[in-house]
């Protein structure tokens, strides 16, 4: 099942993506991060619906990735090889093609495209995210653009440094938790149990080359160390919201991580987000949090699952201590009958849904139906996320119609602290990934 937020599907563009494997000595290939959050199957829909808010938006976003068709960008992040032409010749050409992307007037939607020879688009010089035509424009605008403008800096400089993620230069820290599970209630408490270890990873990170070199790359100054290092740890969160707030629902849940074998999750409905870029080491830190465990069995079931992920879902038994990730391309409804039920794959201790979006539109309802009442009629512990208060509510108002037992909900402690701004429509008020969360056991007639 995998249907995922309207809403989200007109946030970030393909471009901005980060960025880049860089092949040397001469190309460097943009690796578009997906839409940020696409729709599974309706990418496409997603792509072109910027269209709606910027009219040739689309066409300017695939002319800067040197890319000729939606198919071809979408070949890109399955991880299949696009045809000719694509990559950039080097950072200062990526950097400046990604900037390209947000280049337009965000009062009159005016394209560089549309303006006369004399004139051109300018940025706001607070947040250097968003663009004018002119100083009428950026007046009217003000009023709505004030709301958001400061966290809208934030975004400017976390779309560039995610470029470390991408590139390997960041790495969250690993190793064992130094304290127990039930104290590490947040971020709070996580950034101070892995405080010194931290401070040294993330120092490393700001004296690299990597670092020099993305802001020789870019046509701005770079930012002061707090700046930067206020990123880095957004951007860290980001990485590791995900696992751990996987773990917190083996935790709330009380799932028994102690299975002789290994205990399995499933990820419903999951995306490119989920699996694309996600390397083996990415959910070490779910590993660390239940010290003990007897392995950890995560498989990402989707439609949009990309293509280069593990696609081994063998059911034989894990070693202790050890997080397997791998991923099935499919409607999960399906992958339950044809997987699960045939046990060719481990009945799952508990499903996540990473913002499975059904509140947004009845075709996601729809969609998401089927997956929804095997959970309640199978009385499987699920965990779904969902990226703002309003959302949550429409969300628990869908469950409860369905007889949902909720045995909790609300916000997220593990939520990303990394601002996603809706890319054609910067003045929107930005949310976070994870940001609530709901869990369900069941039926309550039942009960
Ligand atoms: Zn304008
Ligand atoms: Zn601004």
């Amino acid at each position: 099942m995998a249907p995922r937020s309207q809403r989200r599907r007109h946030k970030k563009p393909p471009s901005l993506v980060a960025p880049v494997v860089v092949t040397p000595p001469k190309v460097v290939t943009p690796v578009p991060l997906t839409l940020s959050k696409p729709g599974p199957s309706i990418d496409a829909l997603g792509f072109f619906s910027l269209e709606d808010n910027v009219p040739g938006l689309p066409q300017l976003i695939l002319q800067k990735l040197n890319m000729k068709s939606y198919e071809e960008y979408k070949l890109v992040i399955d991880g299949g090889t696009p045809t000719s032409g694509f990559g950039f010749r080097c950072l200062q050409e990526m950097f400046q093609k990604m900037e390209d992307t947000f280049r337009f007037c965000a009062q009159c939607r005016v394209l560089p495209s549309g303006l006369s020879d004399s004139r051109v688009l300018r940025y706001c010089k607070r947040c250097r995210n968003v663009y004018y035509c002119g100083p009428e424009c950026q007046r009217s605008d003000w009023p709505a653009h004030k709301r958001v403008c400061q966290v809208l800096r934030l975004v400017a400089v976390d779309r560039l440094m995610e470029w470390l993620l991408v590139t390997g230069d960041l790495v969250p820290p690993s190793g064992p938790w130094p304290w127990p599970a039930e104290v590490v209630q947040g971020w709070d408490t996580w950034f101070s149990m892995r405080g010194l270890q931290l401070d040294t990873t993330l120092n490393a990170v700001l004296c690299s080359h990597a670092m020099t070199t993305l802001w020789a790359s870019v046509r701005q100054p770079r930012p002061g160390s707090d700046v930067l290092q206020g990123s880095l740890k957004r951007l860290l969160t980001d990485a590791l919201s995900r696992p751990l707030t996987l773990g917190l629902g083996l935790q709330s849940l009380r799932i028994d991580v102690g299975k002789a074998g290994g205990s399995t999750v499933h990820v419903v409905g999951a995306s490119h987000v989920e699996t694309f870029l996600t390397r083996p080491g990415d959910y070490d830190e779910l590993s660390y949090m239940f010290p003990g465990h007897l392995g950890l069995r995560v498989i990402m079931v989707g439609v949009d699952v990309a293509t280069g992920f593990s696609q081994s879902t063998s059911t034989s038994p894990l070693e202790p201590g050890t997080v397997q990730l791998s991923s099935h391309k499919g409607l999960y409804h399906d992958f339950w009958e044809e997987q699960v039920e045939t046990g060719n794959v481990a009945h799952p201790d508990l499903v996540v849904g990473f913002h499975p979006g059904f509140h947004s539109s009845p075709d996601l309802m729809e969609a998401w139906l089927p997956t929804l009442l095997l959970l309640r009629d199978y009385k499987i512990p699920t965990l779904l996320t969902i990226y703002s208060h309003q959302e949550l509510a429409a969300s628990l108002q869908i469950l409860v119609d369905l007889d949902m037992h909720i045995t909790a909900y609300g916000a997220n402690p593990f939520t990303s602290l990394k601002p996603e701004q809706v890319y054609s429509n910067p003045n929107k008020q930005p949310v976070y990934c994870n940001a609530y969360y709901i869990m369900f056991l069941g039926s309550s007639c039942q009960l």
